[in-house]
This record gives C-alpha cells, structure tokens and sequence, in this order.
C-alpha cells in the first residue's frame, strides 16, 4: 500500500458542517474562536479571573479589510456570548448586538466583562503573522498588564488554529492518502470504491460506527435541501449597503415556465445555487461545503440530482462522499480559503467537488471522477476573490450558480473522453491553485482591495 507521509484526518462533517453565513472564514471561524476563548477564561485560576477587568480582539488581514461586510465582529461577540456557530439560532450572530446587556456580558468570579461595538477593533491589514485571518483576543488588568492572550487563525471552511495548535488526536485512517494519485492507488489496490474507502476512514477517524455516519450524511443532504427551499421563495434586499435583491424565487418560476428542456434545466440549476447563495449572503443558516461563499454549488447540484435528474438517496450519498474526498485533497494540499488562495479556493473547489459528485453518482469509475473534478478546478484557477465592499453578494452569488454549471459540464467532458487520455491530473490542478494562491497579490484575496471591488462604482 502506497504510504501517506501526512495523511488527511479531516472528518467529513467538519468539511459539510451547518453554520451562519455569509462567511466560513470570517463568520464562522471567529465566532469559533470566540467561543474558544470564553472556554479558556472560564479554565484561569480563581485569581486571574479576579483580575481580568478588560477584554479586547484585534482582527487583523482580511479580517480587518472586509469583516465589517461580513459581520465578524459580531460573529466574535456571539462566540464570546457562548453561542456555537454549529448550533446558533436563526438571526445569530448578525443580532448579537441587539441582546439584552445580561447576555452581552462574560461573568468572571463576579467580575463582569461587558460585550459591545468596542470589544472588537479592526487592526492591520499587513502583519507578520503566519495566516491573513488572525484575531488576537486580550484579557488585561486594571492596569493594562495582559492577564491572558491567545492568537487565533481562521484558515477557511470555518476551521481555525492557533499558535501551539496541533491536529486533535483520533483514530488512524485505514486507508491512508494525501493526494489524488494515492487515493486512486487505493481504491485500485483495495477493490473499494471510492466512497466507501472515505466512509471506512470516516468510521475509524471518528469512532462512529457506518449507521451513525450515514444518518448524519442523510442530515447534511436534508439541510442543503432545506437551504434550497427557503432560499427559492424568499424576496426582497439582502443586507448592507450594495442594494442587491434576491433573484432565486423569479429564476425558478422562469424556468418553470420554460418549454425548451435546456433551458429549463440551466434556468433550475442557476434558481438553486441562487437559493443557497443568497440565504448565506443574508446570514442564514447553509452548510460549509467547502466554505460559506461557495455554499450554494452542491447544494444546487445535489437539488438537480434528485428532482431533475432522478437519483436515488445511495447514489447521492456516495456523490457526497467523492465530493468529500475532493475538498479534503483541496484544503490539505493547496488552501480553500478567499484570504488565502482567491475564489478559486472556493467556488473552485465546489464546483470540483459537485463534479466530482455527480460523476460518482452516476456510477462512473475514480479515474472519470477525478478527471471530472480537476477540469471543473482547472478552469477557474486564477479566480480572484473580489468581493465588493466586502458583501459576500457582489460577484459571489452568480459565481455559485457558474460554478454549478461549470461542474455539469465537466463531468460530461469527463465521461465523453477516455480517462487515461486525459492530461492533467486533480493533483496537478490543486498544486497550480496552491501555487496561483500564493503569488496573488494580496489585494485580491478577499481584502476588497482590487477587481470588481473597486471597478463597481457606487459602493
Ligand atoms: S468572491 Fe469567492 S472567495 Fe470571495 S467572498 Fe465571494 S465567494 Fe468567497
């Protein structure tokens, strides 16, 4: 078996988790990091707490550049609130200002450390720390003199480190990969399929047995469903100052009322990445996959699949399991965060992995499945993340509804050639996305610094 010198131990519902939108990055990793930090303060000693009078999180990067667009700084005080991103009520974090005083507060052995629009400043956006996305959270004295610090990163998807963070211990994957090529040498060497090498590391990663993991896949599928349904018959402006209304619900009638069966489909397909899209933009509750601005491609995919097309719950749930295998190889060997690498990050990488869905769906073997995602990333390499005035609204919304499209067709293109034919392989591909990322410049890394960000007038 061909070894792994660092293999993927992401669970798969870390990749597909539930969460506020409108930003993996800037929504749900801080207000993660929010809540990590209240978890500490309630470990310090009994006079350390007595201590701490004054708290403060400085945002830095991107986050400092467009988390006033995305709302982070409210993300972070509904972390410090005690609120979990994975859990969160309707209407949270965009309301946590909104709370009564009592809740807006963090009691420390009597000491009470209020919660408001001063808590959290917007720092630089040059810094020497290792990650753009970097929030340093600051419990002082009465003095100023730091009681606690913790300097935390938001890296993409919602996930997030800090300084001294190591991967969290679990099980060992039996099937272990690191890249495109290996995965396929399992699969080959094994008789597996695809799906189930990931479902079998899924099992011993996180100690749940296939039944549990199963019907928290079949959850994922029921909550994009949901994203869908609510998004496609909601109207009207979405939050902030671009002015941009809905669209999803009149895509959707005007498909349903198309003869032509293309243009049906196509008109379908934009109406729910639509849906998705604009539900995260208004800060609904969607499902990371891989990030909160790319939400709305698999689920529009997923949504075609089933009531379009007529696949079955096992074809989907194997379609989800491929796409799975796709963003971890994403995230582990190149990046899926705007900050970091661009939208291809994102929206690539959604589109890849809704190719790669639908190809597994459809039966087809790894080597097409791969070939199906790598020509969905490779052509959107290079795409920037330019998000005007921070919003992820402006050009993130269309851009899910190309990104589904753009997996439709690779996955035709896939399958209509003969995989050993094909020239460029998904490693390849993510290696230029990882390489692309890192020689972008900085103003197009979701800083609203350049691109659509300054050639929109009127923001
Ligand atoms: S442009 Fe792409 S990467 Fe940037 S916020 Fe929008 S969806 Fe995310």
């Amino acid at each position: 078996m061909k070894q792994a010198a660092r293999p993927i131990t992401t669970s798969v519902f870390e990749l597909f988790k539930a969460g506020p939108g409108p930003s993996s990055s800037h929504t749900i990793g801080p207000m993660l990091a929010g809540l990590d930090f209240r978890n500490l303060l309630e470990l310090l000693p009994g006079e350390d707490k007595g201590r701490g009078v004054s708290l403060t999180v400085r945002l830095l990067g991107s986050l400092s550049a467009t988390g006033r667009g995305h709302g982070t700084d409210k993300a972070v005080l509904a972390g410090l609130m005690g609120y979990d991103p994975r859990s969160c009520p309707d209407g949270l974090p965009a309301g946590a200002l909104e709370l009564p005083p009592g809740e807006r507060a963090i009691s420390l052995d009597g000491a009470v450390l209020g919660l408001d629009e001063n808590t959290v400043v917007f720092g630089e956006l040059e810094h020497g720390y290792p990650f753009s996305n970097t929030l340093i959270f600051s419990l002082s004295d009465a003095e100023g003199k730091p009681v606690l610090e913790r300097i935390c990163y938001s890296v993409g998807g919602g996930f997030i480190q800090w300084d001294g963070w190591s991967a969290p211990e679990r099980g060992s994957p039996p099937y272990p990969f690191e890249s495109a090529s290996g995965l396929s040498a399992l699969v080959e060497e094994s008789g597996l399929s695809l799906p189930q090498i990931v479902m079998a590391n899924e099992t011993a990663l996180t100690g749940r047995g296939r039944p549990e993991i199963q019907a928290e896949l079949d959850a994922v599928i029921e909550l994009m469903r949901r994203c869908v349904n609510r998004g496609i018959r909601a109207e009207g402006m979405l939050p902030g100052v671009l002015r941009v209304y809905r669209k999803a619900a009149r895509l959707a009638h005007r498909a349903d009322c198309m003869d032509d069966p293309l243009n049906r489909f196509l008109g379908l397909l934009n109406a729910y990445a639509f849906a998705v899209a604009e539900e995260n933009a208004a800060g609904g509750i969607i499902v990371t996959a891989p990030t909160c601005g790319s939400a709305g491609v698999m689920p529009a995919m997923l949504t075609i699949m089933e009531g379009y097309l007529g696949f079955g719950p096992q074809a989907v749930r194997d379609g989800l399991l491929a796409a799975a295998a796709v963003g971890f190889l994403a995230k582990h060997n190149a990046g899926i965060a705007g900050a970091e690498v661009g939208c291809q990050g994102e929206v690539g990488v959604a589109s890849a992995m809704a190719a790669a869905m639908l190809a597994q769906a459809r039966g087809y073997p790894p080597r097409i499945v791969e070939n199906a995602a790598e020509i969905a990333l490779e052509h959107h390499l290079g795409l920037t993340c330019d998000a005007v005035g921070g919003y992820v609204q402006i050009p993130c919304i269309e851009r899910n509804a190309m990104g589904a499209l753009k997996a439709y067709n690779a996955c035709l293109m896939a399958t209509a050639e003969d995989p050993d034919k094909h020239r460029v392989s998904l490693d390849m591909a993510i290696q230029a996305m990882g390489e692309t990322g890192h020689d972008m410049d900085r103003k197009y890394k979701e800083t609203a610094g350049g691109g659509l960000a300054l050639c929109v007038s009127g923001c």
